[in-house]
């Protein structure tokens, strides 16, 4: 505590304010909650409000989702975003929707959460006054307690770099970065999320690039790989990524909940601690294999906030440690071993999962006009804002908004042309059995 003894009562606290975060204030506001966000920075966004001195977005980054797909469900970019936003963008569309859904005055900046300790049905969070911008910033001895009976952690899984050690790495005199993620080469085709871009395999054909397996030493400039190959450089960049970093959390959660050695989260649906129940979440800690997180948090904001009402409910604590260890053997073998897909989930069945315990999943035939875009093509985040909880008006529309690729659109065809086909065939098989028979 500080001086003045600071003791601030919430009904519900969250734990930083990037994409997450404003999502599970704003559904806990929705519902009625008195909220409050504690974040260590001085603006919203997370990682996608760029901060000179900090990790997150760089100068150049894109998102590598298109807009329709990347964005709120009830708040969808304005026509004049470009698809595929540029970091600025992005910033820009989260603050607007902190401002529009009146979020920002829910948000206290500059404050890092230290410590987190569950005393009977109340949580208690420590936090202190950090002095400046960024994720380093300077501790004060100010001390503020927060009490509140429901908690979201939305602290980001893209927390901690993550920095391989490589002997001799001390005697390299040139300058190294830190980026997101690179090429395994070892990763089968369906084993990670797809690295799109149109110049790299031209570089690679070209030997403008070179993909050699991993390093074994660094002497000076030059650096040893696996097969044997060296060679001087001047520059190394660690596509290496980043981890889960939760170390304000007890150690009575933090146990059961995170092992820190292989990224892994034990979450049922990556989001209660089986332990715990549904007063803590966890909203965030997945990892699309395609298309964004953007989604998928809302989705799992929606469901806190409707557990926290009562209007459902979690499973049995051994129902969840069950599903928990389903979900992990067949993650296991479908995404490659590897701290970068702990979390993987395939998006849309994640949501529609999700979706599904709330209401919220698309159903097409309550829906018989937009049966095609539901069933057939990417119909965007507002298609889970049909029905379910704070469903919106608007949501109809802007399903229709959302632009049918040429892929999409003969795929269907395709697939329609086939089931027309199947369809036939066995019509006119089965007419034949009766006409044999007649
Ligand atoms: C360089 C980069 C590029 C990316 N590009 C894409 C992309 O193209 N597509 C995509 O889908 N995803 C991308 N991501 C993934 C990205 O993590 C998510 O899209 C999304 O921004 C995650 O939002 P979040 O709110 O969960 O976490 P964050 O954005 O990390 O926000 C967490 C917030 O919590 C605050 N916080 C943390 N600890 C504390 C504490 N102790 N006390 C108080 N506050 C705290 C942080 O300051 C931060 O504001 C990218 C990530 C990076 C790093």
């Amino acid at each position: 505590m500080d001086t003045a003894g600071t003791v601030v009562e919430r009904d519900a606290v969250v734990i930083g304010a990037g994409i997450s975060g404003l999502v599970t204030a704003k559904c806990l506001k929705e519902d009625g909650y008195d909220v409050i966000m504690l974040e260590r920075s001085s603006d919203v966004g997370g990682l996608w409000t760029f901060r000179e001195h900090d990790y997150g977005v760089m100068k150049f980054t894109h998102i590598n989702v298109s807009k329709y797909n990347y964005c709120f469900s009830d708040y969808p970019f304005p026509d004049s975003t470009p698809d595929y936003p540029h970091h600025t963008d992005m910033a820009r569309y989260v603050k607007d929707y902190a401002t529009h859904f009146r979020l920002l005055e829910l948000v206290q900046f500059n404050v890092k959460v230290v410590s987190v300790e569950q005393t009977g049905e109340k949580w208690r969070i420590t936090a202190c006054k950090v002095k400046d911008d960024g994720k380093a910033g300077e501790e004060t001895d100010v001390k503020i307690v927060f009490v509140c009976s429901y908690l979201a952690v939305t602290s980001g899984h893209h927390a901690k770099p993550s920095y391989p050690k490589f002997p001799g790495e001390d005697t390299f005199p040139g300058e190294c970065c830190r980026l997101l993620w690179g090429l395994n080469p070892k990763m089968g085709a369906l084993q990670t999320q797809p690295t799109v871009s149109p110049t790299l395999i031209h570089h690679i054909q070209r030997r403008n690039v070179k993909i050699v397996p991993n390093i074994t030493r660094i002497e000076g400039r030059t650096v040893h790989f696996v097969n044997g190959y060296s060679a001087e450089f001047d520059k190394i960049l660690y596509c290496t990524g980043y981890k889960i970093d939760l170390p304000f959390l007890p150690e009575s959660v933090k146990s059961h909940v995170l092992q820190e050695g292989s990224n892994y989260i034990k979450l049922y649906k990556n989001v209660f601690a089986p332990h715990v129940g549904s007063s803590l979440a966890f909203i965030g800690f997945v990892q699309p294999a395609s298309g964004g997180i953007l989604t998928m948090a809302e989705t799992q904001a929606r469901w806190f906030s409707a557990l926290c009402k009562g209007k459902v409910r979690l499973p049995s604590a051994p129902e969840m440690e069950l599903d928990i260890k389903t979900e992990k053997k067949e993650a296991e073998s479908r995404w490659y071993q590897s701290a970068r897909h702990t979390i993987q989930k395939d998006p849309i069945l994640y949501c529609d999962e999700v979706a599904a315990m709330i209401g919220a999943k698309p159903d097409p035939l309550k829906n018989p006009l937009l049966a095609w875009r539901l069933l057939f093509s990417t119909c965007g985040a507002a298609q889970y804002r049909l029905t379910g909880p704070h469903s919106w008006s608007g949501a109809r529309e802007q399903v229709l908004r959302v632009p049918v690729t040429d892929m999409w659109r003969y795929s269907s065809y395709l697939l329609i042309a086939f089931l027309l086909f199947a369809l036939y065939y066995v019509l006119s098989t089965v007419c034949g059995i009766f006409c044999a028979f007649s």
